[in-house]
């Protein structure tokens, strides 16, 4: 399938379930600072960042703590 960046976000949503449920960050730092600022919050929360193909956007995931 294509990749299409300048798809408006809602046509992407029909069959972007997960990322539907997610909140979207527009870049890498935006998506990073959330991140941090989530963790600070809560310490024992473990959060990485990651691109979205289908909204283009960025998305927080859960880490699973090592230990
Ligand atoms: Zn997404």
């Amino acid at each position: 399938m294509p990749r299409k960046n300048n798809a408006p976000p809602h046509q992407l949503f029909h069959f972007a379930s997960n990322c539907q449920q997610k909140r979207r960050y527009v870049n890498e730092k935006m998506a990073e600072a959330a991140a941090e600022h989530q963790m600070l919050l809560q310490y024992d929360l473990e959060l990485s960042v990651y691109k979205c193909d289908l909204c283009s956007g960025w998305h927080l995931t859960r880490r699973p703590r090592t230990k």
